[in-house]
């Protein structure tokens, strides 16, 4: 088992208190590895370093120097990828072709934002005086990072890379159960010429995310997570006025008519809520189905969602891996059980009987059928690979339950009618909406929720922008005075 410990001023690094807590191995539910937990004053020195790092050099750090950086980490992702999928595998339980997967979008996201860095700039706007108006972009100074479980190291990669690229400093705390790949990958800053203090990484529970949002000396914080902690975020930061960017969840509408590719709609439909055992933001948890190809498509799907393999995701023949922890097993538990009383259950429902299977935080893949929009497995987020099937008959039915929702962060249309798919993409409210396909993301395209999905945009330029202030420079070129008094 590993100790790890934290990154404080370049200095890793002990809590204060000395306290420590386990990391679980999700598929045996076996200790892996302690981490520190970081107290307000473990927070305070990180944000303190952060502050010391913007104010003492790298805002000076040129965007050159910035870029090559980013690139650095990028080619060093690359290089100890297999060595970082196996950690991510063992502690979030995903299996290994998925960590591969998203290690290498971790490394795509940095060379990206490596490229932008000298890309981003200033305006000068054609204003009615014999003056010339400038606006200039500056980076926002410390910013306050806060990363959920499922995506462990690409969530903190969407973060680090535009806020590097954009030259704040950072103080960025991995979720408690899956700190160990963010802390492998910051043993590469120092040799990727990161200077000391930009790049801070605290580990510990919510109440170390909560004393990073309370802190008067961060700028902004960007957190993805939950919509109940996304609240109380909101709350804690108005107090400081801090710029806030959320990312949190959904309960997103997957929708197929009846003139869909028939296979392509069965696999996408599963693909879209079952991939990284649904512990994804963007799931498409809702599926709409038109009613002549309702029942075949069902069949077809439960029949499929049969074969997929449970299992350690160290083992390659596996398809779907523990869910992340004890808790949010029982979690989903909950919500099957609520689905039986609330609608039909088709296949799963529980946990799998598979003798090799108890240790772990296993559930099986879960379909439930005839449920109603109202229902709590339709409204509300579960997080975990339970699907809810819903039938419709027209396209504004199929785009008013699409809409029921209090959130916005995706959806998807399958259809060979162009005329429709792009009529339900004007009108669906989500901040990404994919055509016949559901969940690839690419780190040029924005990212981000509408409704109560969350605020503000993620990756491409916009990413970026998130990290940056606007400052406006007025620059009078009259030498006479004005003349008013
Ligand atoms: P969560 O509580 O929202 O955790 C996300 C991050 O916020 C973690 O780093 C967490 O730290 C931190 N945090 C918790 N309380 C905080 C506070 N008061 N102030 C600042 N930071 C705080 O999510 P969860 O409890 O792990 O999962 C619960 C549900 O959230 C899931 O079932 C799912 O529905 C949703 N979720 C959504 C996403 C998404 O991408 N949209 C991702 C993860 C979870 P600790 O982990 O150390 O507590
Ligand atoms: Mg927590």
């Amino acid at each position: 088992m590993k100790s790890y410990q934290m990154l404080i001023d370049g200095e890793w690094v002990k809590a204060g208190s000395g306290k420590t807590f386990d990391v679980l191995n999700p598929a045996t539910g076996a200790v892996m590895a302690k981490c520190p937990e970081a107290s307000d004053h473990d927070v305070d020195r990180a944000v303190r370093a952060a502050r010391r790092a913007f104010d003492e050099g790298w805002r000076d750090v040129t965007a050159q120097e910035r870029g090559r950086i980013l690139l650095r980490l990028a080619e060093r992702m690359r290089k100890e990828l297999p060595r970082l999928a196996e950690i991510e595998t063992k502690n979030s339980g995903k299996p290994l072709t998925e960590s591969e997967y998203d290690l290498t979008d971790v490394a795509t996201c940095f060379e990206y934002y490596g490229g932008l860095a000298t890309k981003l700039h200033g305006e000068v706007m054609n204003v009615p005086d014999n003056a010339i108006s400038m606006a200039m972009r500056e980076p926002l100074g410390v910013a306050g990072q806060i990363i959920p479980w499922n995506y462990p190291l690409l969530m903190a990669a969407w973060k680090l890379a535009p806020a590097i690229c954009a030259g704040c400093t950072m103080v960025i705390k991995p979720a408690e159960q899956t700190p160990l790949t963010l802390l492998e990958f910051a043993k590469f800053f120092a040799d990727a010429g990161l200077p000391k203090g930009v790049v801070n990484v605290v580990t510990g529970f919510g109440e170390t995310g909560a004393a990073i949002v309370a802190h008067k000396d961060v700028d902004k914080i960007a957190f993805t997570g939950s919509m109940e902690v996304g609240r109380i975020i909101m709350r804690s930061a108005a107090e400081t006025l801090k710029k806030v960017g959320l990312e949190l969840g959904g309960k997103s509408p997957n929708i197929f008519f009846a003139d869909a590719d028939f296979e392509a709609a069965v696999d996408g439909a599963l693909f879209g809520v079952f991939v990284n055992q649904g512990e994804v933001c963007s799931a498409g948890s809702r599926v709409l189905i038109q009613k002549p190809i309702y029942k075949k498509m069902l069949d077809a799907m439960v029949a499929k969602a049969k074969t997929i393999k449970l299992g350690d995701g160290m083992d390659r023949a596996t398809k779907m891996g523990p869910v992340v922890s004890r808790e949010q097993m029982e979690r989903i538990l909950k919500y099957q059980a609520i689905g039986k009383q609330e609608a039909k259950l088709a296949v799963g429902g529980g946990r799998p009987t598979q003798k090799d299977l108890q240790k772990g935080f296993y559930v099986q893949p879960t379909i439930f059928y005839d449920v109603k929009n109202s229902a709590r497995i339709a409204q509300e987020e579960i997080f975990g690979p339970v699907m809810s099937v819903i039938p419709f008959d027209k396209e504004e039915d199929a785009l008013r339950i699409a809409n029921d929702t209090p959130y916005g962060l995706a959806a998807a249309v399958w259809s060979r009618d162009i005329f429709k798919c792009m009529r339900m993409v004007k009108r669906l409210q989500a901040g990404i909406v994919w055509v016949n396909h559901m969940q690839p993301t690419y780190v040029e395209a924005p990212w981000g929720g509408y409704k109560m999905s969350g605020i503000g945009r993620e990756l491409g330029p916009w990413g970026a922008e998130e990290y940056m202030q606007v400052k406006q420079v007025h620059i009078n070129l009259n030498e006479t005075p004005i003349g008013w008094y």
